[in-house]
């Protein structure tokens, strides 16, 4: 049995006062979760959050991170700063990240190695764009993108990984992927580690849905097979709401 997991990405939200206040409020709401509780806050609230999340079942992830060491890289965070701090989570190739950043699968792919190297959990974003949706290639993106990501992971570490499918078309538009189509596609993703590891592999590797994910459609997406949690943009920045989608 794979344990649900829920994971918030505040992205470019909170100062930390206000991160802060949302761990406080947050922590009675979810304390008897019986899935994975993730937030996800910018690398200027990461101190502030574990310090406030202390003691309690939240654990907390960083948005990003560079897949050198240290050295000559201005703006970026290295891994082991991210571990030494007490970062649980990492999620890698969010769409965002590969829009506006320049994210491209090799990079994701030495990040997946970089974090796993320091112990840090990485949450994989996969997902299709609207037009590769209704071009029919859908499968032939995701499946690219898997081979590409992992490739080089060992089973070991890809039994460990978490994989966040969001088709871009559902994030931040209020427009989800119904639970059925989302499950299908999570199942096809599966199958595609199954192929290229085995199905102990993939019967093991956590698989998120994540796309307009709301306290009113988290319980029909978990009831499917193959979801197994969700990564929450919009909705993790109330602790109210979020709350609501971890109890779901
Ligand atoms: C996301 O940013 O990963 C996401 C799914 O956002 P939203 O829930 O706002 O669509």
């Amino acid at each position: 049995m794979r344990k649900a997991i829920i994971a918030g990405n505040w992205k470019m939200n909170k100062t930390v006062k206000e991160a802060v206040a949302f761990i406080d409020e947050l922590k009675p709401l979810v304390k008897d979760a019986k899935c994975d509780v993730v937030v996800c806050p910018t690398f200027v609230c990461l101190d502030a959050v574990l310090k406030a999340a202390e003691g309690s079942n939240i654990k907390v992830g960083a948005q990003n991170m560079h897949f050198e060491e240290s050295g000559a890289f201005t703006g970026e965070v290295a891994p082991a700063m991210l571990k030494e701090m007490g970062v649980h989570y990492v999620i890698i190739g969010h769409s965002e990240r590969r829009q506006y950043f320049n994210e491209t699968d090799e990079t994701v792919n030495k990040k997946l190695k970089k974090a796993f190297e320091h112990n840090i959990a990485p949450i994989l974003c996969i997902g299709e764009s609207l037009q590769e949706r209704e071009g029919n290639i859908t499968e032939e993106v995701l499946a690219t993108q898997v081979k590409l990501d992992l490739a080089g992971l060992t089973a070991e570490q890809v039994a460990n990984l978490v994989i966040a499918y969001e088709p871009i078309w559902a994030i931040g538009t209020g427009k989800t992927a119904t639970s059925e189509q989302a499950n299908e596609t999570i199942g096809f993703i599966r199958k595609t580690v199954e192929k290229i590891y085995n199905s102990e592999i993939a019967e093991k590797v956590r698989i998120q849905y994540g796309g307009s994910v709301k306290p009113a459609t988290i319980k029909e997406q978990m009831s499917m097979s193959h979801i197994d949690g969700a990564l929450v943009g919009g909705a993790s920045l109330k602790a109210d709401d979020f709350s609501k989608i971890v109890n779901f």
